[in-house]
């Protein structure tokens, strides 16, 4: 599942392709996606718009659009749900089979494939309106951070992945974030120090900063399924050089069973409300 660093070397790979385009027509492959709205409402909404900047909140991408510089500018907020991909390929290029948008600009095309359909491309702003924080922004601050840990009796990794708290963390570097401050993912959020937190959210954002500046220096392949794989799947066990070095990366995700880098202790995997946690129990004490 792409978190929020593919996600933002996703939109500063669009946001300069897409920029200046008119939008010449749209087609709706996955009526679900685009929900509330119909592929004819979608339609009648975006062509003939020009495309703005795109940007990120969370795991939201953003795309400005606006009919002419005198009309107001909106948005269409995008999300690749589990195994979405967004790219531009040639207009002459046949669609891939799980073409859930597909949007026409003249010579090209902007592609969303979703195979298993979770993700979105909609007007609808209403989920933005729950997030917490951007991480890596001003507004994460220790001392809200602390705030909304204090009030939780739920474990820290848990908590971590609360969007009201902080806003597009996920499940590998929640993990990574609680090894490199050397807490366990077991604690609950309101037994955690004033100093131990101030540690954790440096750490999420190292590990997010770090995630983001990788990303944009992997060679990627955009279009061509599997191929293209390689930056959404950074946990993942596919082939390639570029998938290889940044699992490589991860410190204890996806490790188990595999010696702690920091003591030669074994990385262990639990489950927490659901999802798989990796963590060193010597490095990190309950
Ligand atoms: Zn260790």
């Amino acid at each position: 599942m792409p978190e929020l660093p593919e996600v933002e070397v996703l939109v500063r790979h669009l946001d300069p392709l897409l920029r200046g385009k008119r939008i010449r027509g749209v087609t709706v492959g996955r009526a679900k996606i685009v929900r509330p709205e119909t592929s004819a409402t979608l339609a009648d909404r975006l062509v003939g718009a020009t495309f703005g900047a795109t940007t990120r909140r969370a795991k939201y991408l953003l795309f400005d659009l606006r009919h002419g510089t005198r009309s107001e500018p909106f948005s269409v907020v995008g999300h690749l749900g589990m195994t979405g991909r967004m790219f531009l390929q040639p207009a002459s290029a046949p669609l891939p089979k799980h073409t859930a948008v597909s949007i026409d600009l003249g010579e090209q095309r902007f592609v969303f494939e979703d195979q298993r359909c979770f993700g979105r491309f909609n007007l609808d702003r209403a989920p933005l309106a729950e997030l917490g924080p951007e991480p890596l922004s001003d507004d994460f601050t220790a001392d809200a951070f602390s705030e909304a840990l204090g009030r939780s009796s739920q474990a820290v990794k848990v908590k971590l992945l609360d969007q009201s708290l902080v806003a597009g963390i996920g499940n590998i570097y929640a993990s990574e974030a609680l090894f490199l401050a050397g807490i366990s993912p077991l604690r609950r959020a309101r037994s955690l120090g004033r100093e131990e937190i101030g540690r954790l959210r440096d750490r999420v954002r190292e590990v997010l900063a770090d995630a983001i500046r990788f990303g944009g220096s992997v060679p990627l392949d955009w279009s061509g399924a599997g191929k293209g794989h390689a930056l959404f799947y950074y946990g993942a066990k596919e082939t390639g050089p570029a998938t290889r070095s940044a699992e490589e990366r991860f410190a204890v995700y996806g490790r188990d069973g595999e010696p702690c880098t920091r003591c030669s202790g074994e990385v262990v995997r639990c489950v927490q409300a659901g999802r798989s946690t990796f963590h060193c129990p010597r490095c990190q004490l309950a």
